[in-house]
Parts: structure tokens; C-alpha cells; sequence
């Protein structure tokens, strides 16, 4: 797809060096890592909580299921999955950082279980989670498609796949309003709270040169999931991306 010709892939709108694009994106991560959850609040109006509870209430577990979240972070999906009555959860994540201030927070959570590791080669058994998530993770991944490799080998047959990912809007007048926030506003805050302005603004960037809603769909299909179906969210800032291995 965009990101992903023969050497270079995008970081924002720079074209890097694939080699150079983890370490960058580790970077970012490693530098929000504390304020990571307090600037989703922010930057979102809170409203990224009821993305991820759409996201879970579209997955609907059930305690027979457990989850692996991709690209987790500090935990936020893998807890609402528990919360909505889910068997277990394993995080994976590459960033140690966020992986520790997720523990931290939900150090009384005995089923939820976190590894370091890359979405593009994750350290568990094919066929091992009856669910899989990646919320805010798949535009940070160098190689996107080896990523949902990996989640379709992990998952069981009849498992399915969740998606959240920032999005491409429909046409609109919330259109001005968004780009103003996210271009001039986002990155002053993110300069205020994680002394790191460069972090946000390529946050910002990498969500605009994100494949589109019809190229996600088009990726999960290629990669062999079925009944693959995406809803948009708040007017296509945010889709949900859903697919199943049968
Ligand atoms: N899923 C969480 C959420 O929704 O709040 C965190 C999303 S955060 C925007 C993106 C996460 O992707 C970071 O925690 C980052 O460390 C992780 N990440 C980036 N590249 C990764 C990779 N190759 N494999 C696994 N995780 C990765």
C-alpha cells in the first residue's frame, strides 16, 4: 500500500528509510509514554473512550474469549474488554515504556498479561486468540501488512479481528474545525504537556497520510480475512475496521 514501496515509507510527511522508521516512531512513543493517556483525553475531548467503546461493543466478548491486543499500549482496549465480561487479554507492544505505565496502571488486573514485542512478529502460537485488536496501532507499523499476517496466524479459526484507526473524513464542516485543531492546536499542547511538539505534529501528519477507509478494508482482504467490514465514526475521523478468519 502508500506506506510501503520497494525502500522508503512515510513518517508524517517525511519518506524515510524503512530501517529508520521503528526507531523513530519508538522515539515519539518512549518521549509521551507518561502523558500519553492524560494528551488522549485532551487532544480528543475524552472522546477516544467512546471510540474504544464502540470498538468493544461491536466485538461483544464473551468469557469463553481471549484477546491479544496488538500495539496495546498502556491497555486501554484490553481493560474494557475484561470490563465487558472477557476471558483474558495479552498485550503486545513494542515500547517498554508504555507497556510499563499500562501495568502500572492496572498492577490489580490478574488476567492481563504484557510482552514486549513487534506487531510484525508476535512471540504466540498460530491459532492461540479466539480475538485480536489494534487500536491507534497500524499507522505507526512500518510493515503494515506483515502486521495483519501475524494477527490473522495468531487468531483461531472463526476468530476475528478489530481495528480503530484515525481515518479519512467524509466531506463536511467539522472538515475546517479538524484540521485547525489537529495542524495548529495539537501540536502546542503536546509541546505544553510532553515538551515534545514534533511528536504531535507527526501524529497529526501520519493520520493524513494514512491509507483510506477502502484501502484498510482492500489490506484485510488481501491478507485473507472474510466478511471484512468497516464503520466509520464520528464522521470518518476514527474507522473501525472488522474481519473474520474462518
Ligand atoms: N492501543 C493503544 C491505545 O489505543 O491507546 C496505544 C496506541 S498508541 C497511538 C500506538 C502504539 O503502537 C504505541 O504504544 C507504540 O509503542 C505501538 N507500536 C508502534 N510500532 C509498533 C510495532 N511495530 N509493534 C507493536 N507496537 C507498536
Amino acid at each position: 500500500m502508500c506506506n510501503e514501496n520497494q525502500n522508503n515509507v512515510d513518517f508524517g510527511y517525511k519518506s524515510i528509510k524503512k530501517s529508520d522508521k521503528q526507531k523513530l516512531v519508538n522515539n515519539v512513543f518512549n518521549s509521551v509514554a507518561r502523558k500519553y493517556d492524560l494528551m488522549n483525553d485532551i487532544t480528543s475531548f475524552g472522546i477516544h473512550r467512546l471510540w474504544k467503546n464502540d470498538l468493544i461493543n461491536w466485538l461483544a466478548p464473551q468469557n469463553t474469549q481471549n484477546l491479544a491486543d496488538i500495539a496495546g499500549g498502556t491497555g486501554d482496549v484490553a481493560h474494557k474488554f475484561l470490563n465487558a465480561g472477557g476471558n483474558s487479554a495479552h498485550i503486545f507492544d513494542i515500547n517498554k515504556e508504555m507497556i510499563q505505565v499500562g501495568k502500572e496502571k492496572y498492577k490489580n488486573f490478574h488476567n492481563l498479561e504484557w510482552t514486549v514485542a513487534s506487531a510484525e512478529n508476535i512471540p504466540a502460537l498460530d491459532n492461540s486468540f479466539e480475538r485480536a485488536t489494534m487500536s491507534f496501532g497500524l499507522r505507526n507499523i512500518t510493515n503494515r501488512s506483515k502486521s495483519l499476517q501475524e494477527v490473522y496466524r495468531i487468531l483461531k479459526p472463526g476468530g476475528r479481528f478489530l481495528c480503530l484507526e484515525f481515518s479519512h473524513m467524509e466531506n463536511g464542516l467539522l472538515n475546517r474545525f479538524y484540521d485547525y485543531w489537529s495542524f495548529k492546536i495539537m501540536p502546542l499542547i503536546g509541546d505544553k504537556i510532553t515538551g515534545n511538539k514534533e511528536a504531535y505534529k507527526y501524529l497529526v501528519e501520519s493520520i493524513r497520510k494514512f491509507p483510506t477507509q477502502a484501502e484498510v478494508s482492500h489490506m484485510f482482504s488481501e491478507v485473507g480475512f472474510s466478511r471484512v467490514k468497516c464503520r466509520n465514526l464520528s464522521n470518518g475521523i476514527v474507522a473501525l475496521h472488522s474481519g473474520w478468519k474462518i
